[in-house]
């Protein structure tokens, strides 16, 4: 049996997603071994995860953290720093769950591809920042990528019975639902008064900071319109978005006979993950399950581009193309750090991404190098103008 077990690596251990991850691993100590781990912080929770599941090989961000884990931890594992390290552990494993949040999930989402692993996907700035570079290394190897992000996972399993031909010309669109966030409904007089604690309380996901602000902005959904486009190769003119408060029904495709598929199940990121991580077989733990004993109402209306204008700004980021998108996301990734210092107001979000995206000059991103260039360069930017505001 032993020798059956897929090597897991878990990237990003200590957040939201990593728990997560770490839940489904715990019920499938037969199919899967964590075999390496990374954080940022949190090292004593690393530390802890690690002795559970007896991990060998650890990363984290700096050398005082290492001296750390290594003092700390009571057995000889193999302790890797920064985005070296990263790129060593992600080609360490059958399985590279790339839970961390941000840019900094670049190494990993590139080493991966590049060692013929699979991807299981839930950093979406990576693919988002990166996504010619991306192209060019997937399926490297047989290498693969399986999105753990809810609405891409959806969409996956939407797409199972599509045409396999490029641009999936049996498709007519892809519609992501969104729940709306904390502030639908809201009008533009009522946002300027959001405060840090609103904007992180969702309405139906517990996440993450940095992902728990995008989705009050709607940014979220602008960068999964763009994942969705590096994903599953659409332009972003056939990538819709619709509003559904409920967070039932994960997003959806339409084809051009008419029928439109869905996935739906209560909100419950351990099933996008044990798909990603199960996949060709399902884990039979009903996470999510709808039972339908009860009435079940879904609603569905369009976003409001006024209040969340971040949603143009993406699309309009998706239409360049090249190194917009990465532009787009570092302009935000700064914002919402920001926001979350109490540097600027919610409403500041949108102004310094729009206004980085205005000092964008079209790059066809033709390197890695090129694209840590374009990331200093909008991070830059985006400082400046918070600095002038
Ligand atoms: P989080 O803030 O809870 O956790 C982030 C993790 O990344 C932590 O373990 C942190 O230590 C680690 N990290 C940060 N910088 C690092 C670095 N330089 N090196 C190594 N590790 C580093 O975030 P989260 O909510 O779990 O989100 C993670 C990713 O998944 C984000 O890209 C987010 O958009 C995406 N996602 C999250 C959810 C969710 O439900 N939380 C849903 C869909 C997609
Ligand atoms: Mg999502």
């Amino acid at each position: 049996m032993a020798n059956d077990l897929r090597r897991v690596a878990l990237l990003g251990a200590t957040g939201s997603i990593g728990q997560q991850t770490l839940d489904v691993l715990r019920r499938e100590r037969d199919r899967f071994a964590l075999v390496a781990l990374a954080a940022g912080e949190r090292v004593d929770e690393l530390i802890a995860i690690a002795k559970e599941f007896g991990v060998a090989q650890i990363g984290v961000t700096t050398q005082e953290h290492a001296i750390y884990v290594e003092r700390e931890l009571g057995y000889t594992a193999q302790v890797v720093v920064g985005s070296e390290g990263l790129e060593f552990l992600a080609k360490s494993a059958d399985i590279v769950v790339n839970a961390i949040v941000g840019f900094a999930g670049l190494p990993v989402t590139l080493a991966t591809l590049k060692a013929g692993g699979r991807l299981a996907l839930a950093n979406k700035e990576s693919l988002v920042a990166a996504a010619p570079l991306v192209e060019a290394v997937r399926g490297v190897g047989g290498s693969e990528i399986v999105p753990i992000d809810s609405e891409h996972c959806a969409i996956h399993q939407c797409l199972a019975g599509a045409s396999t031909e490029a641009g999936h010309p049996d498709v007519r669109r892809l519609l992501l639902t969104a729940s709306g966030g904390p502030f639908r409904g809201w009008s533009l007089d009522d946002v300027k008064r959001v405060t840090k604690k609103e904007a992180l309380s969702h309405p139906t996901w517990s996440m993450g900071p940095k992902i728990t602000i995008d989705s009050s902005t709607l940014m979220n959904k602008g960068l999964e319109v763009l994942e969705a486009a590096a994903l599953f190769q659409l332009d972003v003119s056939r990538i819709d978005i619709v509003v559904h408060p409920q967070s039932i029904v994960h997003s959806m495709v339409e084809y051009v006979d008419g029928a439109t598929l869905a996935q739906l199940s209560n909100p419950d990121m351990r099933l996008p993950i044990a798909y990603a991580l199960g996949l060709p077989e399902r884990l039979d733990h009903a996470w999510g399950r709808l039972r339908f004993d009860e009435a079940v109402t879904l609603e569905f209306e369009p976003p409001d581009r006024e209040v969340f204008r971040l949603l143009d700004v993406a699309y309009e980021a998706g239409r360049r193309g090249g190194a917009a998108p990465a532009w787009l996301s570092a302009a935000n990734e700064v914002a919402v750090d920001a926001f979350l210092n109490d540097t600027i107001t919610w409403c500041d979000i949108a102004t310094v991404v729009a206004k980085t995206m205005d000092h964008y000059a079209d790059d066809e991103l033709a390197s890695v190098e090129a694209l840590y260039e374009n990331d200093a360069t909008a991070r830059h930017c985006a400082r400046k103008i918070i600095g002038d505001l």
